[in-house]
């Protein structure tokens, strides 16, 4: 099953003609799941083709406008498309004012129910196979880090050993295979685990932009498989970060490497680099955590399933 991640912009403020502002998108098993939306967000899903109209839910990190301004072009083409579920987008406080007033001044015409909810932290979604949680970062604004993560998969399915125990092919190893119990025709009782290996571990993403540096991100994002994180500027830039409430790529790293992540994908960069010398973030940050992505628009990182 995918579990693919896009990075739609990497820019922070303002965005560039080859950085959009910050935004990512997860496609999951057929289903699409947005963080933040800047100005340029749909020229990204239009470059990589994505068949984003139907997308299920929105995370907005803060009310800064490089984070939101691409929203109600989103919301309003996402009307050309016919969809029963309603679009459910989570966020702080005012972001239910911002989408109410530019649906009332824009007349958009929005075919679709549109469900806005505020981003306590804590579990926002949770079914059978993943769960969405916010937590709090600490900016100039109400900000939250949101980190995706599924829940353990059953275990190999052995057919070999099902045969054995005399469990014929058909629904009862459909049974099986979802770690519920079957009974046989001679009242015998077999467990999953009889036939099945051990659970296997789920895939974590975690999204975290726009915060001073927290030690207790690291707890938040620990063991992500892929943990997006904000590099606005380089270590010289320490002051300035701290000034306006960012990270500099380097504390990026220092969390990916307290929270032993898997991968770091630096995003949110400072306009005041240009492209080439964007390579100075990422060599601050690799010498801290050397498994660190500069992360380039429409780049695309593959979660693979765990064995
Ligand atoms: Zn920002
Ligand atoms: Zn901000």
């Amino acid at each position: 099953m995918n579990f693919e991640v896009f990075a739609l912009g990497t820019s922070g403020m303002m965005p560039l003609p080859n950085r959009f502002l910050t935004s990512a998108m997860v496609r999951r098993d057929g289903e699409l799941f947005l963080f933040d939306c800047g100005e340029g967000t749909q020229i990204s899903l239009k470059m990589l083709n994505l068949k984003w109209k139907k997308i299920n839910s929105i995370f907005i990190s803060h009310m800064h406008a490089d984070h939101v301004t691409g929203l109600p072009g989103m919301l309003m083409l996402s009307s050309q498309v016919d969809r029963d579920d309603p679009l459910t987008i989570y966020g702080p406080p005012r972001l239910k004012e911002y989408i109410d007033a530019n649906r009332r001044i824009l007349d958009m015409y929005i075919n679709y129910e549109i469900v806005v909810k505020v981003a306590h932290p804590g579990v926002l979604i949770d079914n059978d196979e993943y769960t969405v949680s916010a937590f709090p970062l600490s900016h100039t604004k109400p900000c939250t880090g949101f980190v995706m993560e599924e829940k353990l998969r059953p275990g190999e399915f052995h057919p070999d050993l099902a045969l054995a125990l005399g469990i014929p092919k058909g629904p009862l190893w459909g049974r099986l295979q979802k770690g519920l119990a079957v009974t046989l025709d001679d009242k015998s009782v077999i467990e999953p685990s009889a036939v099945m290996g051990e659970a296997r571990e789920g895939r974590k993403f975690s999204y975290v932009t726009d915060s001073l540096y927290l030690p207790s991100i690291a707890y938040h994002v620990k063991d992500s498989d892929l943990l997006f994180c904000e590099g606005m500027f380089g270590s010289d830039m320490l002051e300035t970060a701290q000034e306006k409430m960012h990270m500099t790529s380097e504390q990026a790293a220092r969390i990916a490497k307290d929270a032993e992540v898997k991968k770091l994908a630096l995003i949110h960069y400072s306009p005041r680099y240009n492209d080439w010398e964007l390579k100075f973030l990422a060599e601050d940050a690799q010498r801290v955590f050397p498994n660190t992505i500069l992360t380039r628009d429409r780049m695309r990182f593959d979660i693979p399933l765990k064995r």
